[in-house]
């Protein structure tokens, strides 16, 4: 062979290599779906865009496991969730519990200094007075509701970042993790997707939602539909959508008295309770907060149906990078939102 034609197959060879590395790289991302699974009391759904549909799956089964986990550690329904054994031995002793389950207390402190707590993550022994009321069909009297009150308050709780541990001060302190756990775990499913290698992808978990990168075939954004309070119901039954929001790398979280409440005497009480007067919070139908963190999302969504449409407005103005949209409570149910909200709505049905 000359070296003119050893030349010649290096070129043709390397033409080829070109042709099949060009190839692979335009080859489309796939897109694969998972659930919805019932995770948290709720619905759960699961996409993935990846560079092959093994990929997107392990992403998928990735993000469900980290559900699950969190599900474990911060359920207050489960016997064995570090929850629970906070909430049964933290007033005598303090209570190691695991690095995730320390930092959402973390967390949850930080927004209820933000949020002057109206978001409060120890509002458990309210819940549990409320939701023995809806038992008995019959709301607490004021001595009951001033014995729960005294049993509320973050800065009852000491939490000890050098030994990982949870105390309470008071007697009868009861943590429930409800506002902010969902949008938590959202997080943590996500940077598992990302990790495994998910070039976009979308996390729902009764309609909390966190998505990133590149959005389904045929889109330049995540869309999301925003639950019309005046069409759903409840949580379960999905009405048409409100609006539409265009997402990038954003999550959004909904909370609501349409969504969860409980029937006393025939009234309706949202699960959202003000500690500051001890009752249902009720004067926004639902609250959806827009932001670069499912955590931040769920927890201020929470805290701004506490505030109210003036005060939760006033405050969301003051954060960066985050928006709301309020929706007043019936008949009105009158749609007010921040500025910056209004570069994700695209379509409105009202
Ligand atoms: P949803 O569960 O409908 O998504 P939220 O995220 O607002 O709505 O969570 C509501 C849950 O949060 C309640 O069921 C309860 O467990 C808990 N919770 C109620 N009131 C408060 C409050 N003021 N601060 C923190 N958590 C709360
Ligand atoms: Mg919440």
């Amino acid at each position: 062979m000359t070296k003119k034609t050893i030349r010649i197959i290096i070129a043709a060879v390397l033409a080829v290599l070109l042709v099949v590395v060009l190839r692979l790289s335009l080859k489309p991302p796939v897109e694969e779906q998972g659930g919805p699974r019932i995770v948290m009391g709720t619905f759960a759904r699961v996409i993935a865009v990846a560079a092959d549909s093994k990929t997107a799956e392990n992403c998928i089964k990735a993000a469900f496991e980290q559900l699950a986990t969190v599900e474990n550690l911060m359920s207050a329904y489960k016997e064995d969730s570090e929850l629970t054994r906070i909430n049964n031995q933290a007033h005598l002793a303090p209570v190691k519990v695991s690095a995730p389950t320390f930092e959402v207390l973390q967390r949850s402190v930080e927004f209820s200094r933000l949020t002057d707590g109206a978001f409060d993550v120890t509002i458990g022994p309210l819940v549990d007075l409320w939701r023995a009321a809806h038992e008995a069909n019959s709301p607490p009297n004021d001595w009951q509701l001033r014995q729960a009150r005294d049993k509320v308050g973050y800065d009852k709780l000491i939490l000890d970042a050098d030994n990982l541990s949870v105390k309470f001060t008071v007697e009868g302190m009861r943590l429930d993790l409800g506002g902010i756990a969902k949008g938590w775990a959202i997080d943590r499913a996500i940077k598992t997707m990302q990790e495994k290698g998910a070039r976009g992808g979308m996390v729902d978990v009764g309609g909390d939602i966190r998505c990133f990168g590149l959005p389904p075939k045929g889109k330049k954004h995540w869309l999301i539909g925003l639950q019309d309070p005046h069409e759903a119901k409840d949580a379960l039954t999905v009405g048409k959508p409100l609006l539409v929001l265009k997402l990038s790398d954003a999550a959004v979280a909904t909370s609501g008295g349409y969504r969860r409440f409980a029937l006393i005497e025939g009234k309706k009480y949202s699960h959202i309770i003000d500690r500051k007067t001890g009752t249902a919070a009720d004067s926004l139908s639902s609250a959806s907060i827009i932001t670069d963190s499912a955590t931040k999302a769920d927890a201020l969504a929470t805290a701004v149906t506490v505030l109210g449409p003036q005060k939760g407005l006033q405050l969301i103005e003051k954060i960066p990078k985050t928006e709301a949209i309020l929706i007043s409570p019936p008949p009105k149910y009158k749609l007010t939102n921040t500025t910056g909200a209004n570069t994700y709505i695209t379509q409105t049905h009202r």
